[in-house]
């Protein structure tokens, strides 16, 4: 498959099938287990829309009880970072006390995860830790480590579970990144 951005073609390569996601996320969510009570309740707090594949996958291999929530958070046109986030709507009530388990798509510049963080602190979450699926590290502007990683992966952009291009292909199976030609 190919892909026209701005008049640049791109040729879409698979990075992660849909198994080898699979394969992943059940580990990540074993290693998730044994981080937290098995009684504590824990807030997964969706990061909106991108990691919404990702979250349903991941909380059904979590053993503790688990509140879902959502935040959308806007920072992205196209395959260029805007620099700016903005949290569209309110952080969800509920959280003062709580272990909140923050799942993302992906960290790139680390900007997003910079300004929320804070701002849950701020509404008291007891701990706040992060889950992503993907991580570009080389792409990090600000410092951020997230707690659980997926895969790290490069530079290049990447579409598919969950993540977007303008909107579309967030339904694809699979994780493919987006070669210049
Ligand atoms: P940040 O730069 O703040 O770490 O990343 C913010 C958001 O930009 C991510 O949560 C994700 O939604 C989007 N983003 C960053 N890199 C990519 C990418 O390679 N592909 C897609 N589809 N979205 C990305
Ligand atoms: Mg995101």
């Amino acid at each position: 498959m190919d892909i026209q951005v701005e008049n640049v073609n791109y040729q879409v390569k698979v990075l992660f099938t849909e198994a080898e996601l699979k394969q992943r996320i059940d580990i990540l969510a074993q290693k998730i287990n044994t981080q937290y009570s098995a009684e504590e309740p824990l807030v997964i707090l969706v990061i909106l829309h991108g990691a919404l594949l990702f979250a349903a996958d991941l909380v059904r291999g979590l053993t503790m009880p688990t509140e879902i929530e959502s935040v959308r958070l806007k920072s992205y046109h196209g395959t260029q970072s805007t620099g700016k986030v903005e949290l569209v709507g309110a952080i969800p009530p509920g959280i003062r006390g709580k272990n909140v388990l923050l799942v993302e798509d992906i960290v790139d510049s680390g900007r997003s995860l910079s300004f929320l963080i804070p701002k849950l602190k701020d509404e008291g979450a007891k701990s706040v830790k992060v889950a992503t699926l993907l991580d570009k590290p080389s792409a990090h502007q600000v410092p951020i480590t997230p707690e659980f990683i997926g895969f790290s992966i490069g530079k290049n952009f990447v579409i598919g579970y969950g993540l977007d291009l303008d909107g579309r292909y967030r339904n694809l199976p699979y994780v493919a990144e987006l070669v210049k030609y």
